[in-house]
């Protein structure tokens, strides 16, 4: 035992108010699906959380249909200062319900309580109360003036941020002024559902968001369906290249947000302390299950020992167990296939010549857990530098001259973000330039902010979240724009006119 050992401080589910059963939301109500319903579990216990509902093509039918019935009757019919007051109301209401739907979040997916509480809710609210301000600037985004929305979008989201993906692709979406079906993960759709009550407490017209839970299939339906205008996909490269074949000639407009191999490049004249730190929240950070995850230390030859020192003795202080618990710094791995994923890269790792550590750490019994894990004497070629691991699991390469750093970082059929350590500025601008990431961190990791564009080069996709540019992949140009009904007030006669 540590001699700071802390004590159990474990966040109360008292606040949580959930249904035994969720429907889909389609039409501002839920509704049954019509397939076979499924139960989203906790992956640190296994225990049964609630019972979800499965849409099949007859619901993605009726889902698609309310969203159309919204934009052509109501959505479309607003001017952008009532649809930002209805973002502001959401966003007012997310922060009023902060900790239920962080105890929900940490529940379900079992990110720590710390990151849902302190990182992924604020950055909720922080999305609708940005998107909010757009929707009556939309002559300002840079694509002509009175530019239009494109109608109906489609909307499917990864289970490594689920409340956070959803705000990044509804807020645009509304801002914007198109209606949405959007589609969670299988295996966390709680805190979509929590947010269907958000949208309905928001008095949100009936259609505008429609949320319908279900897996693979149900998302499949949902992007081919042929009365949707727009896809927005965040998930695996393989999914996103299906989605990109089958939408392609449809006349779809099509976002993806995929994987990523970041470098995480640290020079010698590096401040080590707090590189360390960065190191750490780049791959430990949501158990590394994140898409631009600094998974790819790139470290300077000359400080390579004692980087990994360094390193191995705060990996040592990192407290693996419950999400739920205050002081927990990583927490479960979100799904049985996601963990047989990473220990079987991770045995690749060993067969193909790497050294690999973890500090050591008792593991609960039940549950899908992965210790933190560094992999030492990596090179280029080997699997766990090539393959996207989407687990705490770092490799660590190393590099002598900044032309080595940058041709090590990018080489890799990804280029999503990347991290560079370093005291000179110059040298940061410089290195930056030359990588092809989308987002480049200087002397930190995984910043995000509502204003700041965040997307892919080659693999990783295209189209940009975030900022003015993720709102044009929600708008066409053109002046032949129905005329917004101006200064129209928010109220029920209004609000409950879509059904
Ligand atoms: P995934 O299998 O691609 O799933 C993503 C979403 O797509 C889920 O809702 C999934 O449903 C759904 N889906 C599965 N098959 C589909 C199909 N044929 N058509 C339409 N939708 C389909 O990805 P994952 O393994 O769950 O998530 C991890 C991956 O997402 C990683 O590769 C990660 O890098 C990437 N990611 C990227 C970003 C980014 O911003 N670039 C962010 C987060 C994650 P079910 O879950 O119900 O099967
Ligand atoms: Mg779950």
């Amino acid at each position: 035992m540590n001699f700071l050992e802390y004590a159990p401080a474990p966040e109360s589910t008292a606040i949580l108010n959930l249904r035994k059963s969720y429907g889909l939301f389609i039409g501002g109500e839920f509704v049954q699906g019509h397939g076979t319903p499924f139960q989203t579990i906790s992956p640190a216990t296994e225990a049964s959380i609630a019972e979800i509902s499965n849409a099949t093509a007859v619901d993605v039918d009726l889902a698609v249909a309310s969203a159309r019935r919204a934009y052509d009757t109501v959505w479309s019919r607003l001017s952008g200062a009532d649809r930002g007051k209805y973002l502001f109301r959401i966003a007012r209401l997310v922060q009023e319900r902060a900790r239920e739907l962080a105890v929900a979040e940490s529940l379900d997916n079992c990110k720590t309580i710390k990151e849902s509480r302190d990182v992924d809710v604020p950055l909720v609210a922080a999305w609708f109360f940005y998107y909010a301000g757009w929707a009556d600037k939309l002559d300002h985004v840079g694509i002509g003036p009175n530019p239009r929305a494109l109608g109906v979008a489609a909307q499917v989201i990864p289970w490594n941020f689920p409340l956070l993906m959803l705000a990044w692709k509804i807020a645009p979406a509304l801002a914007a002024g198109n209606t949405v079906v959007l589609k969670p993960a299988e295996t966390t759709p709680l805190t979509a559902l929590i947010f269907a009550e958000i949208l309905q407490q928001a008095d949100l017209p009936v259609g505008v968001v429609n949320i319908i839970t279900g897996a693979g299939d149900t998302g499949a339906a949902l992007v081919n369906h042929p009365d949707v205008n727009k896809v927005a996909f965040t998930g695996s490269t393989a999914v996103g290249r299906a989605i990109a074949k089958s939408t392609a000639g449809t006349g779809k407009k099509l976002t993806l947000e995929l994987g990523g191999k970041a470098a995480n490049i640290v020079f010698d004249d590096a401040p080590i302390d707090q590189a360390i730190e960065g190191i750490v929240n780049g791959i430990f950070f949501n158990q590394g299950q994140v898409c631009c995850a600094g998974s790819r230390l790139l470290v300077q030859e000359n400080v390579h020992d004692q980087v990994v020192e360094r390193l191995k003795e705060r990996l040592s202080t990192l407290r693996v167990g419950n999400p739920l618990d205050k002081n927990t710094d990583v927490g479960a791995i979100n799904s049985r296939v996601q963990l047989d994923r990473i220990r079987q890269l991770s045995a690749i790792g060993e067969e193909e010549g790497a050294v690999r550590w973890s500090p050591e750490c008792t593991l609960p019994d039940k549950g899908f857990w992965f210790a933190p894990t560094i992999f030492t004497n990596v090179s280029t070629s080997h699997r766990i530098a090539r393959d996207e691991i989407f687990g705490p699991v770092l490799s660590v390469l190393t590099f002598r001259t900044p032309a080595e750093a940058i041709a090590k970082a990018n080489n890799t059929p990804y280029g999503l973000s990347a991290g560079i350590w370093s005291d000179k500025g110059s040298k940061i601008l410089a290195v930056a330039d030359k990588l092809r990431a989308g987002v480049v961190w200087a002397n930190t990791f995984n910043q995000f902010d509502p204003a700041s564009p965040f997307g892919g080069y080659k693999e990783s996709g295209y189209g940009r979240e975030g900022g003015k540019q993720g709102l044009t992949a929600y708008l066409q140009s053109g002046s032949a724009a129905v005329q917004p009904v101006t200064g129209q007030r928010i109220k029920k006669s209004i609000t409950k006119g879509v059904k």
